[in-house]
Order: structure tokens, then sequence, then C-alpha cells
């Protein structure tokens, strides 16, 4: 077991750094069982600073896989009202809501992903409600994650089970900033590096992005008009600063739903729902993804397009140095939460509307009329290389560059 302090550094960053959690509120914890011990940490943390109650939900994947292997194929469409009302009633009281993301990444490979893509569908389409007041910062988020035999088995494939949960460990208590003397000023410090790349992004407004690179991107994205490049913390509609995912070092926006055109190739496996995608390739055109190839898990990779019509186009731009903390260490981590925070990344599916101006108020109808993309997804993938360069271009024709050589160019 890690060295108990450090774990409970850890649980008070995230109960009041990351979802900041208020006096009297709820908070709701979804939790792996193999993690207990450390979401109770997390509850007790979260009753001494105000918290009025506690709930958690616990998730059991090798229970999952179970029910995935032998199940009639009806239950994989049905989600139950009671599940549906859990969710909308603690997303409507103002809950906050902390996820530990602790996975096995090849989980579900032998399972028939058309089980996997029907149950994702299913419940996306019954958590409609709660996943979009979540993104639109109606209620505080923070998503993390702590080791698991699985998961660290995966990382870390040459050491043994005991040591490879020890330095899954390490990994992250460095990426969370866990082994500063304090975190919370250590967190304070990088919000504001953050701020200042999200700063020059927004002051510039680009209208066009121009990705390219050796393994064969060739990309351009177009970013809507009063878009919002957003980095380290966000905010609530009360005013609530939150940190929604530990660790961070990107700062992103939305493209505009119908401006992707040209070719992007993964530079990292994509662990989705207990699957990989490997060595992967979309192509653009009007925004819409018209072709895609894939080394590994090409079936995977097509019923997510496929989820339905906004899945076909991006919903995310995110912008991170290819010499961050987390791309430095080396690691892959077969784990979107950290991977995407190693590198240039993109989101196929829904944006977020707090991306653009006004954007948390407005319509389905209105947001749809300035390019934001909706869809019932939303899956990150990663994109970032050592020579990826990236051009801004501004309304009036000027190019800027944005990255060279896989870091900031300014
Ligand atoms: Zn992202
Ligand atoms: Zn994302």
């Amino acid at each position: 077991m890690m060295d108990h302090i450090l774990l409970e550094k850890y649980a008070d960053l995230i109960v009041k750094t990351g979802v900041n959690i208020q006096q009297g509120q709820t908070l709701v914890i979804f939790s792996p069982i193999e993690c207990a011990p450390f979401a109770r940490t997390i509850a007790e943390v979260a009753y001494q600073t105000g918290a009025r109650d506690v709930v958690i939900s616990w998730k059991d994947e090798l229970f999952s896989k179970i029910r995935f292997l032998q199940a009639p194929e009806e239950v994989f469409e049905e989600f139950p009202e009671w599940q549906k009302a859990f969710y909308t009633s603690y997303v409507k009281e103002g809950a906050a809501f902390i996820s530990i993301a602790a996975s096995d990444p090849e989980l579900l490979k032998d399972v028939n992903p058309d089980r996997v893509a029907k149950v994702q569908k299913t419940s996306n389409i019954a958590l409609k409600e709660y996943r979009e007041r979540l993104m639109s910062n109606k209620n505080t988020w923070c998503v993390v994650s702590i080791p698991t035999q699985s998961w660290a088995k995966k990382v870390f494939p040459h050491l043994s089970e005991d040591e490879a949960i020890k330095a899954l460990w390490e990994a992250i208590f460095k990426t969370v900033r866990v082994e500063e003397e304090d975190p919370v000023a250590a967190w304070d410090q990088h919000k504001k590096n953050l701020k200042v790349s999200a700063e020059f992004l927004n002051n510039h407004q680009f209208k066009f992005l121009r990705y390219k690179n050796s393994l064969g991107t060739e990309l351009e994205i177009e970013l809507p008009a009063d878009h919002i490049w957003l980095g380290g913390s966000e905010y609530t509609t009360e005013g609530i600063e939150f940190i929604a995912n530990m660790p961070t070092e990107e700062v992103f926006t939305l493209p505009k739903k119908t401006g992707a055109n040209g070719i992007v190739v993964s530079s990292m496996p994509l662990n989705y729902n207990g699957n990989l995608i490997e060595n992967f390739s979309l192509t653009f055109k009007k925004g819409k993804v018209v072709e895609f190839t894939a080394e590994k898990g090409y079936e995977v990779l097509k019923k997510l397009i496929e989820t339905d019509e906004g899945s076909a186009y991006l919903g995310e731009v995110a912008l991170v140095p290819y010499d961050s903390p987390i791309s430095n260490a080396k690691i892959l981590y077969f784990n979107t939460l950290f991977d995407e925070n190693a590198s240039c990344h993109l989101a196929i599916g829904k944006a977020y509307p707090i991306c653009i101006k006004d954007g948390k108020n407005m319509s389905k109808e209105e947001l749809d009329q300035l390019g934001v993309n909706d869809s019932l997804t939303h899956v990150d993938f990663m994109i970032g290389t050592h020579d990826l360069e990236i051009i801004g271009v501004t309304s009036a024709g000027k190019e800027i560059p944005v990255f060279k050589n896989g870091n900031f160019a300014f």
C-alpha cells in the first residue's frame, strides 16, 4: 500500500481543489470496487470539508465482463429507470461528482463489439441530461485515477504485480503534483501557466489551425467565431471553481462542426470501452469523417464513428506540448485521462458549449447554428508527436506559428 500521508494529501486535493466541495453539498463518487479504500478516504475528507452526504456508486468490471459474455441480447438495450433517476436526481440537486477512472484496457477484447456499442449507446441516451449538465459546467466534477492490478500490469508488463502497482502510484502522484510540499499551491501555479497559453490563443482568435507531422497528419480545422480556449480550472454557472480532470495539461476549445478537412493520424493507442484501437487515421471532408483506417480495433472504431450523426464530426481541439511532464515520463498509460494530457488531441462527438461565448446559456438550436457539434458521445484521441507543426491563420489571413517541433511556438 502507498504512503498514507500521500494518499490523504491526494484525497484532500481531489475534494478541495478538484470538485471544490461546498458546505452542505452532496458528493457522488463512482468507484471501481478495487479502489474502495481510496473512495472511503475521499468520503471522509468530503464529510470533514462540509459535504452534507456522500454517495458511492460501485463499479465491478469483472462482473460487467461476465454479463457481456453471458446475458441474453435484449438486456443490452435496457437502462433501468432507477439507475437513470440516480444520475438525474443528484445532478439536478447540484451534487458534485468524482469518478475514479481505472480499468483493464483490454477487459472486453473477447466480447462482441456490437454488445459493447449497444450498452454505450443505451446509457448515453439515458444519461443525456446528466452528461449535458456536466459538459455545460452546471455541476462540479472531477475525473481522477488510482492503480488497479490489471491496469498496472498493462502499463508495466515487465514488473511483478506489486511492483507494477507501486510504479503506477508513483507515476500518478507525480502527474497530479501530490509529491510537492504544497500540492494546492503547485496547482495554483500550474493553473496560471495554462491560462497564459489559453490567453495567447484567445487573443488571436484563429480562424484556422493547420496541422502537419511526419506520421502523415495534414489537417485543417476551422474554429468558430467567439470560440474560447480553456485550461486548468473551470467555473460553474454559480462561479464555483473546479478542475474537471486531474491531471490536466491541456488547453482546449471546439472546432466548427463542418470545418475539418484533411487527414489525421493517431499517435497513441486509444482505450475505448475496454478495447484498444491502434494506429488509426481519420479523413475529414467538410468536418465529416469520410474514410478511416485502423491496424487494430477497426470494428470498435467503426461503431464509435457510427454512434449517431454527430459522432462522425469533431467536438474538441486540445493542445498539449510534447515536452509536458506527463509526456516526458515516457509512460503509455492506456488510459485517456493520462494519455490525452501527454499529447495534442481531438475528440470525436459532442463539443463543450462552454467553449463558445455565452454557449452555456444557448439552446440546442442556437448551438447548432454556430457549428457546435452535438452527439451522444465524446471520445478524445491522441495525435501529438515530437515533430507536430501547427500554424494558426487569423481571419485576415495572417499565419502565426502555434506549435513547432511538438511544442508551443510562442
Ligand atoms: Zn481534452
Ligand atoms: Zn475531451
